[in-house]
């Protein structure tokens, strides 16, 4: 089956660079990515991306407008397509069965239902959402039941491993691409179809392939064993700090183990972002629906862990600024969930501030990328605050330097390289003395902090002055 034309539904962090990627790789191939969101897709066609990656704009230039499109025209996109790609958001339900846990397919379900109501011809469908195991088979379901004469699909699973901020070079490189599909001559077509595009740029040997629910499950378990190494090297840090052992070193130490490696060891104020806490409690809702409490139970603890790291860490800075944050000015350095992005979806930012806010802590927040209008409408978020306490507390500025003056702390929330640049001794003049530096993500020099005269707390490790 030759692949011609591509049409991508959802035009978010996952389907806009990974179109972008596939067409620019793919010159013999038209990459239409649709959106139900004119303002996203307007965005798309603009030099304004609607997303911050390194690398993107370059991407996208390279080929929009040649074999690359952003467009709100869904239902020709989809007749045109041979193979569609399904991208939409897939977040954790906010309502009924399995409300705070399972992740809400409604998305995918109005994108499975407008392929079966639009297509004229046959298609492969490439689920590249994350997804509870059998996702592909209610998509099937759904598709086969309303399907036309001659017309029949091949249902793929094909997750997306890039993670933001790197997200260009994931995609360009990846440690593997996963396609899995129906073991049928039909199945085995359609898998060939999409492992030929993906040839044009990755090695056959980092193909992998594999049964549909192998597929499913692997997206789940590749983020559930990423929040626990995270959660796990956050537990050490507690212990570090209740008996003087070191993070950094004992991460090092066990790094340092091939049979452990060295990534994602950095004990920090938690892990954010849009997947980690959404897989992993789907993790938790898929075990509870197997009848498997206890492996629902060894998941959950992993979120839990991360609650209590940042509860922990806003503790720790009310502890330490004499137990009492009420009326002080505390920056915020970082509003992203992680450096190289403006996503600022489950950011532990948000959690350190809610805490701090509920003390009647005066934070004055900065960040390099996330627009101010997405900071007020993260902390105006009912489970997080209200407009009128945001408008007392909280003020939000483009200068770091305006952001410490008069402050009793700065708060490392965020990892941007730029906070390493700064001129950290005209801060400390401007600031009310005792000053403090809070670096919940372990990137700046604490030994020349402690010799400016800052007070430093750190994750994981005590700090002799
Ligand atoms: P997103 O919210 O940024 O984008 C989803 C887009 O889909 C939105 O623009 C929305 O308007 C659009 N959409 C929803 N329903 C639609 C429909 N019926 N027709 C057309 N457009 C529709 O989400 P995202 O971050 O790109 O994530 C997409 C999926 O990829 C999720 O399942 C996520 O778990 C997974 N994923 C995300 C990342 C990441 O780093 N963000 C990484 C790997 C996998």
């Amino acid at each position: 089956m030759k692949i011609t034309k591509i049409c991508c539904i959802g035009a978010g962090y996952v389907g806009g660079p990974s179109c972008a990627v596939i067409a620019h790789k793919c010159p013999d191939v038209t990459v239409t990515v649709v959106d139900l969101s004119q303002e996203r897709i307007d965005q798309w066609n603009s030099d304004n991306l609607p997303i911050f990656e390194p690398g993107l704009e370059e991407v996208v230039k390279s080929c929009r407008g040649k074999n690359l499109f952003f467009s709100t025209e869904i239902d020709k996109t989809i007749i045109e397509a041979e193979l569609i790609i399904i991208s939409v958001n897939t977040p954790t339900k906010t309502y009924g069965l399995g409300k705070g846990r399972a992740a809400d397919l409604k998305y995918i379900e109005s994108a499975a239902r407008k392929i079966a109501e639009v297509s004229t011809s046959s298609k492969v469908v490439v689920e590249k959402s994350t997804v509870p195991v059998k996702a592909a088979e209610s998509v099937n379901n759904i598709l086969s039941a309303n399907h036309k004469h001659g017309v029949r699909y091949q249902v793929l699973s094909n997750p997306e491993f890039l993670a933001e901020g790197t997200a260009i070079s994931d995609l360009l490189f990846p440690d593997r691409v996963l396609i899995g599909g129906p073991q049928t001559p039909e199945g085995r077509e359609a898998i060939d179809a999409l492992s030929w595009v993906y040839q044009h740029w990755i090695p056959m040997e980092k193909i992998i392939t594999m049964n549909t629910w192998s597929s499913e499950l692997s997206k789940l378990a590749a983020n559930a064993f990423l929040a626990q190494r995270i959660s796990s090297i956050n537990a050490m840090s507690a212990i570090c700090e209740a008996t003087g052992a070191d993070v950094s070193e004992v991460s090092h130490a066990i790094g340092t183990d091939t049979r452990i490696g060295a990534r994602f060891l950095q004990a920090s104020i938690g892990f954010g972002g849009s997947c980690f806490q959404k897989d992993v409690l789907n993790l938790v809702y898929l075990s509870e629906c197997l009848n498997l409490p206890e492996v629902a139970a060894y998941w959950q603890q992993v979120i839990e862990m991360n609650e209590y790291q940042k509860r922990r860490f806003a503790n720790r800075i009310i502890s330490a600024l004499f137990n009492t944050v009420a009326n002080k000015k505390i920056a915020i350095f970082g509003f992203a969930f992680k450096k190289d992005t403006a996503d600022t979806r489950e950011t532990p930012s948000l959690y350190i501030c809610k805490y701090l806010m509920e003390e009647a802590a005066l934070v004055s927040i900065y960040d390099p990328k996330v627009d101010h209008k997405q900071i007020v409408s993260d902390l105006t978020d009912p489970a997080v605050s209200d407009k009128e306490t945001v408008d007392k507390l909280v003020t939000i500025t483009t200068d770091p330097y305006e952001a410490a003056k008069g402050a009793h702390a700065i708060v490392i929330c965020t990892e941007w390289d730029e906070f390493k640049t700064y001129n950290y001794q005209r801060i400390y003049d401007s600031m009310l003395k005792p000053a403090f530096i809070f670096d919940g993500r372990m990137i700046l020099d604490h030994q020349s902090l402690l010799e400016l005269g800052y007070h430093v707390e750190t994750v994981g490790r005590r700090l002799v002055r």
